[in-house]
Order: C-alpha cells, then sequence, then structure tokens
C-alpha cells in the first residue's frame, strides 16, 4: 500500500512539498493536496496588479491543471479540522482524510477583526493579501488617480510580511510622478517596525538607512512604531491619540494561523516545528511556510512577526518532502542548514536586491543593492516561476 500524505494549502508551500514529495516517491505516495481555493496565485505580482500592471489572468493558474498530471490528487476544499491522535483531516464538507503523514501550508488567517474598522469587508481599509483585495484596492487606486487625496501605506501591529506596503509605496510615489501628479497625493507610510526597513528581522544589512534615505528623497512620510487603536472612514486613529487622515488606506492585518490547524499551534495559531519543519510533538505532521512559528530577533516596542517570504517557503516545503522521504524510504535525510534569505523589491521604476544569511542577525552575509537588474530579474523571475509551476515542476531555490 502507499504511503499516504495529504498536504493542506495549494500555494508556494503545499504545491511545492505535493510535486516534491511525488518525485521523490513517485507510486510509494498517494499524495492529496487540500485546498480552500482552486487557484495557484503568484502573489509577489499582487502590487502589479493593484497598479494595474497586471490582471487576474496574468498570474493564477488552475490547481488541478498542475497536480493532475503529476497523479496528485486535489480535494478543493477548506480543512475544518486535524485530529492528529487518529491521524485523520476533517475539510467542510465532512470528508475524513486519514494520513501517514500531513503537511500543513495553510499560511496566514488575516485578522482584520482584531482591530475595529480595519479590512476591506467590515471596515473602511484596503489589503494586499489575497486576489480579491487585490482586485478592490486596484479599483480605490484608480479613483485615487481620478480624484486625488493622503494615501497610508503600511502594517499594523503583529503582522510578519513588510515587503509588499514598500513595493506598493515606491510603485504609487514613481506612478504619481510618471503621471505629474505626486504633488496632489501625500503619501505616508505607517507601520509596527521600531524603524524603516526593520521588516520583522531585525534589519537586512543597510535597509534602514536605505529605506530612510528612499523615502528623504521620494518624499515619503514615514510614522514608525505604532499599533493602530481603530479606523473610521477616512481616518486612522493610533494607540497614541494620532490621527492620520486618508482616502486610500493599504494596511496589512494582525496575522494569525488558520482556525483549522492552529489547536496544533502556540496561542496565536502558529505551529512550532524543529529544524526539519516536523511538529515538535507530532512527529508524523510537518508545517511549512507562513503557518509556522519562527521567534523574532529581538523584543519590538510594537509587537511584529519575521516574515516567511516565498523563497523560503520553497526551501521549507523542499526540506520537508525529503524528510518524509527519508522516513519512508529509510534513506539517511540531507543535513539542513540555517535558512538564508533573498528578495527582490519592486520600486516602480527601478528595484532593489537583499540577501542575508542567516534570516536573522547576528549574519555572516548580507547585501542590499538598487539597480535596474533588479527590477528584470524579478519580471523574469515572476515567468520563471509560473512556467515551472504550469508544469507541475517544482521551483527553485
Ligand atoms: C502581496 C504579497 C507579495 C509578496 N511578495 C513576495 C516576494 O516578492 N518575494 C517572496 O519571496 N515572497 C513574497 N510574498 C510572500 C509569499 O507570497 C509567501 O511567503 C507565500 O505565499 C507563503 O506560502 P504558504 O504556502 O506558506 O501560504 P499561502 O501562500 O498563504 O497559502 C496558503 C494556502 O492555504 C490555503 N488554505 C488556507 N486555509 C485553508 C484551509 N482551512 N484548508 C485548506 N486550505 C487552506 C489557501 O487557500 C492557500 O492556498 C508576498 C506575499 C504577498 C501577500
Amino acid at each position: 500500500m502507499p504511503t499516504r500524505i495529504v498536504v493542506l494549502g495549494g500555494s508556494f508551500g503545499g504545491l511545492t512539498a505535493a510535486l516534491e514529495l511525488k518525485r521523490l516517491l513517485g507510486s510509494k505516495a498517494d499524495v492529496t493536496v487540500v485546498s480552500d481555493d482552486d487557484r495557484f496565485v503568484f502573489m509577489p505580482s499582487l502590487p502589479w496588479l493593484i497598479m494595474g500592471w497586471r490582471k487576474p489572468e496574468d498570474i493564477t493558474l488552475p490547481i488541478s491543471d498542475i497536480l493532475k498530471p503529476k497523479g496528485i490528487n486535489f480535494i478543493h476544499e477548506a480543512a475544518r479540522e486535524v485530529d492528529p491522535e487518529a491521524a485523520k483531516v476533517i475539510t467542510a464538507g465532512n470528508k475524513e482524510l486519514s494520513y501517514d503523514f500531513l503537511v500543513i501550508s495553510t499560511g496566514p488567517q488575516l485578522s482584520f477583526a482584531e482591530i475595529p474598522g480595519l479590512g476591506p469587508e467590515k471596515g473602511h481599509t484596503d489589503c494586499t493579501f489575497t486576489l480579491e483585495h487585490a482586485v478592490r484596492t486596484g479599483q480605490t487606486w484608480r479613483k485615487i488617480l481620478e480624484n486625488p487625496g493622503p494615501l497610508v501605506l503600511g502594517s499594523s501591529q503583529m503582522v510578519s510580511c513588510f515587503g509588499p506596503s514598500y513595493e506598493l509605496a515606491f510603485e504609487m510615489d514613481a506612478e504619481l510622478r510618471r503621471l505629474k501628479m505626486r504633488h496632489k497625493v501625500p503619501i505616508i507610510y505607517l507601520t509596527s517596525e521600531p524603524y524603516l526597513g526593520h521588516m520583522g528581522v531585525g534589519g537586512l544589512g543597510l535597509s534602514k538607512r536605505f529605506i530612510e534615505d528612499e523615502f528623504a528623497e521620494r518624499d515619503i512620510k514615514p510614522i514608525v512604531s505604532q499599533a493602530i487603536e481603530e479606523v473610521t472612514p477616512g481616518e486612522i486613529k493610533l494607540k497614541d491619540g494620532t490621527k492620520v487622515p486618508f482616502k486610500l488606506a493599504m494596511i496589512a492585518p494582525p496575522f494569525k494561523g488558520v482556525p483549522a490547524v492552529a489547536p496544533l499551534g502556540n496561542p496565536r495559531g502558529f505551529i512550532p516545528v524543529d529544524k526539519n519543519y516536523r511538529h515538535i510533538k507530532y512527529k508524523n505532521i510537518f508545517a511549512i511556510g507562513v503557518a509556522i512559528v519562527i521567534a523574532p530577533p529581538e523584543v519590538t516596542p510594537v509587537p511584529t512577526g519575521v516574515p516567511k517570504t516565498g523563497f523560503m517557503t520553497l526551501k521549507m516545503a523542499k526540506i520537508a518532502a525529503s524528510m518524509i522521504s527519508a522516513d519512508i524510504t529509510g534513506v539517511t535525510p540531507p543535513v539542513v542548514d540555517e535558512l538564508g534569505v533573498v528578495c527582490l523589491m519592486d520600486m516602480g521604476n527601478t528595484a532593489a536586491f537583499m540577501r542575508a544569511y542567516p534570516l536573522l542577525p547576528p549574519r555572516q552575509s548580507s547585501y542590499m543593492k538598487k539597480a535596474v537588474w533588479a527590477k528584470w530579474l524579478k519580471l523574469g523571475f515572476e515567468k520563471y516561476f509560473l512556467w515551472k509551476m504550469r508544469h507541475g515542476l517544482s521551483v527553485l531555490p
């Protein structure tokens, strides 16, 4: 009988883990992906979608088209619950899926409800973290171009993904300058980070100085180390009482683990794993990507989380797959090195290349460089990634 492996989540982590498991194990494994979304969305391009530079169909792929040719099962349903003792996943439609190994890559729950008035559904702010949110933010952005007013971009407390807000600040600035209307649109970058360029990892090489200089040159006003108390129509109230008016506010919400897997995790629902991404208690459960706990490198006055980027998530997926494969076949598992990070931050008319090893300080090496070649690299990577995913090939690193 083949080993039954269930993978929760159909994005960077889940698809990469499933494809890698099938590649390593072939007919020895029966791999099933469960996801509440039947599309793969290339999220790094969502800021470009907001700007009107991409359409949804440019950056989405049907999951079944990726998995079916590889002999991987796909269930388009949300997981409702995991019973680790019985080794079963229960789906929203009450299917019971027994597993020998489980891989969790369910990403974050976007916890808008923690801040009154936050979010696109029940509140007054926009967001860039899902395709639907990005489409909506794009509509608000186009209204700003017709009827200019102040922009507030950034992150609330408990966020662990800062890159897209920086990208949008640079992109909107560049686009407004191109349209010769930057003087009509004040831009504020509001963040829980203790300083610009912190990004939840205590900075990355020159990132603090780099972002400070770029923001000064571009006249983007920073408000750092702030938590949001509430949002009312057209106004963000900070915990220190400051009121920040806006016409468009694109604010990242607090992150939590998704309810289906949260009971396996810490108080915020993120899953504790060892260095091989194996659950610290349940040895047949692996968790990867945004779903896992990574302790922050330092306590910040306003709580921030450590980002788990796409690059890191792919690496985690490959490591988890090789550990499961080693458990099943009995071969010696590979020695796992510490995680590093590589990022390409779009800046509208240019981009920045960032690399750090390891992810958290103190570091052996870090590098940050603004260059037009980084923009070309980012454009090329989008095409390369989507081409590989379309053909069911797991991607770098
Ligand atoms: C706007 C934006 C820009 C980004 N830019 C970059 C970048 O330039 N470079 C980079 O390296 N990283 C970037 N990232 C980060 C990158 O997208 C994430 O690291 C990556 O998506 C994490 O993958 P994941 O599989 O952990 O989670 P996610 O991508 O969040 O996927 C979670 C999956 O689980 C599914 N799911 C959720 N709940 C359930 C449930 N109960 N049952 C079944 N399925 C469920 C979801 O539908 C989804 O398919 C960006 C992220 C965003 C939002």
